[in-house]
């Protein structure tokens, strides 16, 4: 494994599993009689014994089959059971039960979450949706129909196959349903928006077991819920039909890897700097991500370029908005070009790191500043450098740009709810992604405090700096931070809202059954919300689905 590509990394992955066999759907039976019930020692033997009863090829007791998550704090947990449904009438039963035992529980899509219990129930039951791996193209090839278990690198095959493309995450093995409900920075950002800005409809399976299907037109406040903030707060996603389109150039997109030592630092950072507040805005097909990071085997630290461009098709020259990049001097041999199918591309980063380790994943937003950036990065080497030996240590920060381009296209069908389209003329923002991979439990303590002490820093410098910026992107926040302050106020007390309309019994809130995650509300007082809790607007919707 060449450890420079590391440092193109957000952190590292597993391989891509392959998706269990269908199972036959088996006729539901009567989960509140008696005899279902009795002699179980806990909720969850209950529950999962009544599962078992009406989908025994569905059920897995304790780790068997094929059950992996990416991060080890994660597959550590050990549920009572697992299930794989196979359909939303399956998960709408399996959720039903779980409420009627009272069972905690977790919804795993692509497991790569890094907190344990956000997707796996220890001592509960998970819900694995790693059956829900439909592929279904529309008539008029502008929509695909994709199961919330699918793994983008195997959704992008099947497009390939097609002549078709999504937007979507950027390697192979992460989850379409965890990604795609917590926003979805990918090679199209700049040109589309996020992945959540593409999705056309929700089919979800609500906290009270129905199942519904959640348009713009349909329900426009739940469907702006779920994108961006619809990860365990508003059901089960089953389903997302997402628009496609035809990728620009057949054969892929161009993709520019270049590792520049330290000494070459500040010229990198004011490469970047230009890059963002001026390339990027004018080139609408361009994506770009930057990672510094230690690597031990070289006892040395590096920062690393990730350029792509989605039309440019000649495979030995390099796009005018990377040129600079092109003429800075690099590390020879950590330095190439080429064009590749994105599939290719998410299954190459892929296979480049195994899955067996511990992993932290933190994030905060500023303003384009090199002047702050190298100041984070000092913090990096000084809080890093005493933690360094930790066995499989790999500390990054990853920055990246989104353009003003980017953000004015999350306005699409009302909106989402990052709530960074609200603010008039917003962008360009620089989000940072912290990873901090380790290999031992035994260095958890210290790996978490050198962490903590280096965001701490890092983000009271760029407050202290005016270039702070209160959005944190929840798909890369650590478990500790506030997610919601920075989608702004309005916005948030409309998620909130949404939310207890949505499941007035508080299932998937803090101290509901599925408290896993970043929750939007706490569990009510005694377990049920009154009308007026809900906002006034009736039994729980305020307009039908
Ligand atoms: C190696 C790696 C690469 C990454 N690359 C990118 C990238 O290119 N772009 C980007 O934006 N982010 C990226 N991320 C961040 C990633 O988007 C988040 O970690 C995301 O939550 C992972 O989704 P998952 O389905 O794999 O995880 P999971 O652990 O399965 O799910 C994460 C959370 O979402 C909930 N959830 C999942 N599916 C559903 C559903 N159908 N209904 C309701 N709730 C659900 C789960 O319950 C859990 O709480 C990356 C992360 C890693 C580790």
């Amino acid at each position: 494994m060449n450890p420079f590509f590391l440092l193109l990394l957000c952190a590292a992955i597993i391989h891509a599993q392959p998706g269990s066999p269908t199972a036959p759907l088996e006729v539901l039976r009567d989960l509140t009689s008696e005899k279902a019930l009795k002699g179980y020692s806990t909720a969850c033997d209950k529950a999962c014994a009544v599962i078992a009863d009406s989908l025994p090829s569905a059920l897995y007791y304790a780790k068997t089959g094929n059950f992996q998550f990416w991060d080890t704090k994660q597959s550590d947990l050990t549920p009572v059971c697992r299930v794989e449904p196979s359909s939303s009438e399956e998960v709408s039963f399996v959720l039903k039960t779980l409420i009627d035992t009272k069972c905690h529980f977790a919804v795993k899509s692509g497991g790569h979450d890094r907190t344990p219990g956000s997707s796996n129930a220890d001592g509960g039951v998970t819900i694995d949706l790693v059956r829900m791996n439909e592929v279904q193209v529309a008539k008029d090839r502008k929509s695909v129909k994709i199961g919330a278990g699918l793994r983008w690198g195997d959704l992008y095959i099947a497009l390939e196959k097609e002549g078709l493309m999504v937007v979507g995450g950027r390697v192979a093995g992460v989850g379409v349903g965890g990604l795609t409900l917590g926003g979805g920075l990918s090679f199209f950002v700049n040109r589309h928006g996020c992945a959540c800005d593409n999705v056309l409809s929700y089919e979800i399976v609500l906290p009270d077991a129905s199942i519904a299907n959640v348009t713009h037109s349909s329900n426009p406040d739940l469907y702006r819920s779920l994108r961006g903030a619809g990860a365990s707060n508003f059901g089960i996603v089953t389903y997302f039909t997402m628009e496609s389109f035809v990728p620009p150039n057949p054969a892929g997109i161009w993709g520019g890897q270049k590792v520049f030592p330290w000494e070459k630092l500040s010229q990198y950072l004011q490469l970047n700097y230009n890059f963002t507040t001026n390339s990027m805005e004018l080139d609408p097909d361009v994506a770009a991500w930057n990672s510094f990071a230690y690597i031990q085997a070289y006892d040395s630290w590096f920062g690393g370029a990730q350029m792509r461009h989605i039309t440019h098709t000649n495979a030995s020259t390099w796009p005018e908005a990377f040129q600079p990049y092109q003429e800075l001097e690099g590390v020879p041999q950590a330095i190439s070009i080429d064009i590749k199918p994105v599939s290719n591309i998410t299954l190459e980063i892929d296979e480049l790191v195994p899955s067996g380790y511990r992993n932290i994943y933190g994030t905060f937003t500023y303003r384009p500043s090199v002047e702050l950036e190298a100041k984070v990065l000092n913090i990096f080497r000084e809080e890093a450098s005493p933690v360094k030996n930790m066995t499989g240590f790999v500390p990054a920060v990853t920055i990246q740009p989104i353009s003003y381009a980017a953000i004015e296209k999350m306005k699409k069908r009302g909106g989402n709810a990052l709530g960074l389209a609200d603010n008039a003329n917003e962008g360009p923002l620089m989000i940072i992604n912290t990873s901090w991979v380790w290999k031992d439990a035994s260095d958890d303590e210290r790996s978490y405090a050198a962490y903590h002490r280096f965001m701490e820093k890092a983000e009271a410098t760029a407050k202290e700096m005016g270039v702070w910026h209160p959005y944190k992107y929840i798909n890369y926040a650590e478990t500790t931070q506030d997610v919601w302050s920075g989608v702004g106020g309005d916005n948030l007390r409309e998620l909130r809202r949404m939310q207890r309309i949505v499941d007035p019994e508080g299932v998937f809130t803090k101290g509901g059954l599925a408290s896993g995650y970043f929750k939007l509300n706490e569990l009510p007082e005694g377990g049920k919300r009154t009308k007026e809790e809900c906002g006034g607007v009736g039994d729980r919707w305020e307009t039908d689905l």
